[in-house]
């Protein structure tokens, strides 16, 4: 198959250029509902896109035998730059599913932090999708592409398109959120990097020493029950009054994971503290941690609590927004 030109990519000569944005994501509450035989774990979470993103550089020829090439500027230099890597690792799969020989190489600028549960790596490799399968139109069907995704990382399906969305079973069930605002925040990674397989062994060891000990609660908030459904999600801001909205805020960034990453991580209660005491008007953690961030009610307002916190050096800081939904609610 020959590759052509599709949405994006430039053509020069026979190179195919590509430059695209991989964003962070944000938990906005997760609950943990359960495990697989195989070990995944099933969730239940509101990811939402912030704007925060490494950058790729797609670099496409067609040749004889299928080569994958990484380059990688920042990140920690224990990063994978070889096959390994999550971008490689799904140019790789794009490439053998639609039976392309090419050589493609990839120029990825890290600015998400790593191993902070913000899934630099699921959009790298969601970006790198996306771009191949908008250069090769009809070469991989939507399915198709969705399995590959799952194939690379569970989080990698939610990055091919990401927007404020209802994220179920390990990852792959997306609901997309209509109406859900676009939120100032500060997000806040400290170090060292927390692996996601660590803070769910800590939660399978807790859960078991629980249900050994047949002990209450894990979590601040009823643990195993859902979250709302999706549409009740994108209502529940700032339609209620003061104090009714500081409940539905908690209720929602409930993060079944965070007392398994602050046992293990001692940034996570740090920058709780911190960021709820600069004023935020809800505080949660994303995805495995140790990222903490907080929301804010205008950009001004985050900015000015940004400035107020002791942060400490080696703390990563971002002052931004997430990103609503392209759609308005119903
Ligand atoms: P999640 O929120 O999905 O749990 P995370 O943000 O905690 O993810 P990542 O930064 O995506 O974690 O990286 C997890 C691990 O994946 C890293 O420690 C690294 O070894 C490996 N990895 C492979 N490719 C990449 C990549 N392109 N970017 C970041 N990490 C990568």
């Amino acid at each position: 198959m020959t590759p052509s030109a599709g949405e994006g990519w430039t053509a020069k000569g026979s190179l195919r250029v590509m430059a695209i944005q991989a964003q962070a994501k944000l938990n906005l509450g997760l609950r943990v509902l359960g495990r697989r035989e195989d070990g995944y774990h099933l969730l239940e979470s509101l990811f939402v896109p912030l704007d925060l993103a490494d950058d790729l550089a797609l670099r496409l020829r067609p040749a004889r035998h299928v080569r994958v090439h990484l380059q990688l500027h920042g990140g920690p230099p224990n990063l994978e730059a070889d096959d390994r890597n999550l971008a490689v690792r799904a140019a790789s799969a794009f490439l053998a599913e639609a039976e392309l020989a090419a050589d493609v190489r990839i120029e990825l600028t890290k600015r998400i932090p790593v191993g902070a549960g913000m899934g630099g790596g699921s959009s790298d490799a969601g970006a790198v999708l996306r771009a191949l399968a908008a250069g090769h139109p009809g070469a991989v069907s939507a399915d198709r592409i969705t399995e590959l995704a799952v194939s690379v990382g569970a989080d990698v399906p939610y990055f091919l398109d990401p927007r404020p969305a209802w994220v179920h079973g390990i990852g792959e069930v997306i609901e997309p959120i209509a109406g859900f605002p676009a939120l100032p925040v500060i997000v806040a990674t400290p170090r060292p990097p927390l692996a996601t397989a660590a803070v769910f062994r800590a939660w399978d060891d807790r859960q078991r020493g629980s249900d050994a000990a047949d002990s209450a609660a894990l979590t601040p908030e009823e643990p195993g029950r859902s979250m709302a459904p999706p549409s009740a999600l994108a209502n529940g801001i700032g339609d209620r009054d003061d104090r009714e909205t500081g409940t539905w805020w908690r209720r929602l960034l409930a993060n079944d994971l965070e007392a398994v990453a602050a046992g293990l991580h001692s940034g996570v209660a740090r920058l709780r503290t911190e960021i709820e005491r600069s004023g935020a008007r809800a505080v949660g953690m994303s995805g495995s941690g140790p990222t903490v961030f907080g929301v804010f009610g205008d950009a001004e307002e985050a900015r000015a609590a940004a400035k107020k916190i002791p942060w400490e050096p080696t703390d990563h800081v971002h002052v931004g927004r997430t990103t609503g939904s392209p759609e308005r609610f119903p």
